[in-house]
């Protein structure tokens, strides 16, 4: 821990506890005081006075716990990739990879998160256990059996954890592990406010969980029904406490605009504005019902200069295959308010390769920038893309994505049609993208594959070279549309609204 971080929980520094976690983050210390998730779990396991606790990153030079004497790790797990960091910081504790060529001396590793939650499979051989779906209420429980099983038989603390819901142990055959899902009774914040992290001495506050929109491909919807927010009353008092420590606040949540009293919590911080306050406040997204010109004049107040907005597609039609219904209209509202409330920009964020995606559709995100761009000169514009990937556990798990190769092409078209007008557009890598559907939807039998691809560097080639060592079809994981009959890997999760549910979208999604 640093000097400059500053706890907004009671912790107890003396701690000489012979019990210790570590907790993982895969990537650098920035990122991970800049993860809610993360801060609010390590919280969570600090309040045990008989638990020590760590933080791990990739970029953690020494540890105050030695490796001999650390009981459990947990790593989260929110990006495909993230394997690889994961096994850099295996490998540099000489921990095996795989848990069956772990011993009783080497520590319980565990995962949780997105990634985990929607498809564990790719990643079983790597972990003891594996946290679905939310983990906060589980957390506590989990750290309690573990610490009460230290002496036990690494086989018998699996079996005790095994029994709960939401703990998918790969060594046990489970014929459903139940997704988790939060309640949220109360407001999730920032425990731990630093000027390290990634978002400086940011108070990230989350007002709401999910989004109850359900695009066909969206997992943050699907693997998060129903939407819930946090009552308003605790986001009141978050955003007082918090600015007794700095000044910056962002509000979180996929849909924060569905908040029940959105518009009064954005009042309430104008409120403060306009009495003098000074604070700078920054928002995730914004949906484009939630563009009204009381809610940017705040964030224009409160310093927010840009904002970005998910249009997801080009054309009406395409919109509503999605299930996204965002008549062009709107779109070109949101723009008028925007730049009458002050802003000085829009960023839209979109997909290429969605399913029944036409020419025709490609040239609607084309006609709209030119539209807006028309219209609003000094008002800066620019576009963002990804390309499709298929989510398990979404109405669009089962459609292949596009060939990369014309993804490829539509994505310079793009670019070269947008730089006639001016506006700036930035392009997923459509290679990546492939990768990341052949993980998100692989399946048993990629441990050794993964392996490999980490040993070898880890760069886009090294998956295609280890794939085909492996002999994993990535074609077939990344490309190929799924009988709706088909066994999913995921299928043993059990995650409301159910595979029935998903088929029926699907179907109805795409004859709109
Ligand atoms: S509106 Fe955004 S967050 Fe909500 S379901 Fe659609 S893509 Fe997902």
């Amino acid at each position: 821990m640093n000097n400059s971080d500053i706890y907004l929980y009671n912790r107890n520094i003396s701690k000489n506890a012979d019990y210790t976690v570590w907790l993982a983050f895969p990537g650098i210390r920035s990122f991970a005081l800049s993860s809610l998730g993360y801060l609010w779990m390590f919280k969570d396991i600090d309040t045990f006075d008989d638990v020590n606790i760590e933080m791990l990153c990739t970029d953690t030079k020494t540890t105050k716990n030695r490796i001999e004497n650390v009981n459990l790790i947990g790593f989260s797990f929110t990006f495909d990739t993230d394997f690889l960091s994961i096994f850099s910081i295996l490998e540099r504790f000489s921990i095996p990879l795989k848990s069956s060529e772990r011993g009783k001396d080497n520590p319980l590793i565990f995962a949780g998160g997105p990634v985990v939650s929607a498809n564990p499979v790719p990643y079983k051989e790597f972990f003891d256990f594996i946290i679905i779906g939310d983990g906060e209420d589980i957390n506590l429980k989990v750290v309690e059996i573990c610490k009460s099983c230290k002496y036990k038989s690494k086989v018998e603390v699996l079996e005790k954890l095994a029994e709960l819901d939401g703990i998918y142990v790969p060594s046990i055959v489970q014929k459903k592990v139940q997704k988790l899902t939060k309640r949220l009774e109360s407001c999730v914040y920032t425990p731990i406010i630093s000027s390290e992290a990634f978002f400086s001495n940011t108070f990230i506050i989350e007002m709401a969980r999910g989004c109850a929109n359900r695009c066909g491909f969206c997992l943050a919807s699907y693997m998060n029904l129903p939407l819930r927010c946090a009552p308003y009353e605790d986001i009141l008092k978050a955003i007082e406490s918090g600015l007794k420590y700095t000044n910056k606040i962002a509000l979180l949540g996929a849909q924060i605009s569905a908040h029940p009293k959105f518009v009064e919590i954005f009042n309430f911080i104008d409120k403060k504005i306009k009495s003098g306050q000074q604070i700078e406040m920054s928002v995730s997204s914004l949906r484009v019902d939630a563009v009204r010109p009381e809610i940017i004049k705040t964030l224009v107040d409160a310093g927010q200069k840009n904002i970005t907005l998910a249009i997801e597609a080009g054309s009406d039609r395409l919109r509503k295959v999605i299930n996204k219904n965002l008549p062009k209209e709107k779109i070109f509202e949101a723009v008028k308010v925007s730049a009458s409330a002050g802003l000085k920009g829009l960023k839209f964020y979109g997909m290429i390769g969605l399913p029944t995606e036409t020419d025709e559709d490609i040239n609607a995100l084309v006609s709209l920038a030119e539209k807006i761009k028309k219209n609003y000169k000094s008002f800066d514009i620019s576009f963002g893309f990804s390309s499709f990937v298929p989510k398990p556990n979404t109405p669009f798990q089962w459609i292949g994505r596009e060939a990369t190769k014309s993804l490829e092409q539509k994505a310079q078209y793009l670019k070269k049609e947008m730089h006639k007008l001016g506006v700036q557009v930035s392009v997923s890598s459509i290679k990546w993208d492939y990768w990341q559907a052949v993980l998100s939807r692989g399946g048993d039998g990629f441990a050794d594959f993964l392996i490999d691809v980490y040993k070898n560097g880890g760069k886009l080639g090294d998956f295609k070279k280890s794939a085909k060592q492996h002999k994993i079809n990535s074609d077939y994981y990344a490309l190929g549309t799924f009988d709706f009959g088909a066994n999913l890997p995921w299928d043993f999760i059990d995650i409301k609204p159910g595979k029935e549910f998903l088929q029926n979208e699907c179907i109805k999604l795409l004859e709109t």
